[in-house]
């Protein structure tokens, strides 16, 4: 890792551990809450860089198992979300706020709000002319629309005064929006500014890298971001979040993955260990899962909800 890969990675960090003391809402800020359990971490993490053996194939076969484009996330991720009318810059500015109301929220859910917001008017100055109370009403149910409601607000003023109603067009500036971590930020560059910087990282990919093996002992998704940043080529990096969030909707799902019908089922540790519930067909055999230093299904169960992105510039 470069010394200035470092200095952004601490400065994401600070910003994000300040956003869980003002409030624990997003799954960003569930993500880089402080684990008490880091103490017994068991697993070494694997920053050194090297790829693990076969993962090309193992991404060949999610691909093909994606070649349909049939997830959620594919007709209604934060690519799809915005007007594709609008001017770049406003663009931009629809494609961030739908990953700020993306946290914890289905992507049905998140869509259905997006179109209403945009029939309101979805602009930086159409924002900051609505009351925070007519904009939760326009934003719920999504998941802690209060607080979103809050934050999208504040992000609109501080984009009108301080990025000409544009959105930041560095990870930097973009975490320092308040209700934005790394996560959405590294999304929105690929998505909205075509520039990806680094993984977008959510309960999805880190679930599923660890099931797979990609990224051992890694305790959260910024663990796992780091992880996956040292060996995946940086051709992947846009479409990778895109590409297991759709994965993990349909087929690696939190609890109960449908490795019956997965092409990994062979080279992926979890696939090997399961085998079919004698009443449901598709749950993991008992003791399979979790494996030690992998996510838990009940920790997952929240995952489903997660947001998406995709590997389609806007
Ligand atoms: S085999 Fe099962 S756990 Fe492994 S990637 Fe496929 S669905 Fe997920």
């Amino acid at each position: 890792m470069t010394q200035t890969n470092q200095v952004v990675d601490q400065k994401v960090l600070k910003v994000e551990v300040k956003a869980v003391k003002v409030e624990q809402m997003s799954d960003d800020a569930e993500e880089t809450k402080p684990s008490k359990k880091k103490a017994r971490r068991s697993v070494k993490v694997d920053y050194s860089g090297e790829a693990p053996a076969g993962w090309e194939e193992v991404y060949a076969n999610i691909e093909e198992m994606r070649a349909g484009r049939t997830a959620p996330v594919d007709t209604m991720g934060c690519e799809r979300a915005h007007d594709p009318a609008a001017p770049p810059a406003v663009r931009r500015f629809q494609c961030l706020v739908s990953l700020m109301l993306s946290s914890q929220t289905r992507d049905e859910v998140n869509y259905a709000a997006m179109l209403r917001l945009r029939d309101h008017g979805l602009t930086v100055d159409s924002l900051l002319a609505t009351s925070e109370e007519e904009l939760g009403e326009l934003i719920k149910p999504v998941g802690f629309w209060r607080s979103k409601a809050k934050y999208l607000l504040e992000a609109a003023r501080v984009l009108r005064e301080d990025w000409g109603s544009d959105i930041p067009d560095t990870l930097e500036g973009l975490v320092g929006l308040k209700g934005v971590g790394p996560k959405m930020a590294h999304i929105c560059m690929a998505v909205a500014w075509g520039k990806p910087v680094g993984i977008g990282v959510d309960t999805h990919v880190h679930r599923i890298s660890g099931r797979l093996g990609w990224t051992a002992g890694c305790k959260d998704p910024e663990d796992t971001r780091r992880a996956l940043e040292a060996w995946l080529p940086r051709d992947r990096w846009a479409e990778i979040n895109w590409l297991l969030v759709g994965f993990g909707q349909e087929t690696c799902l939190p609890v109960g993955p449908r490795c019956g019908d997965c092409l990994n089922r062979q080279l992926c540790p979890a696939g090997r260990a399961w085998a079919p519930s004698p009443r449901k067909g598709a749950s993991p055999r008992k003791g399979a899962s979790p494996r030690k230093g992998l996510p838990s299904p009940k920790k997952e169960a929240g995952a489903s909800k997660g947001g998406s992105s995709s590997n389609t510039s806007i």
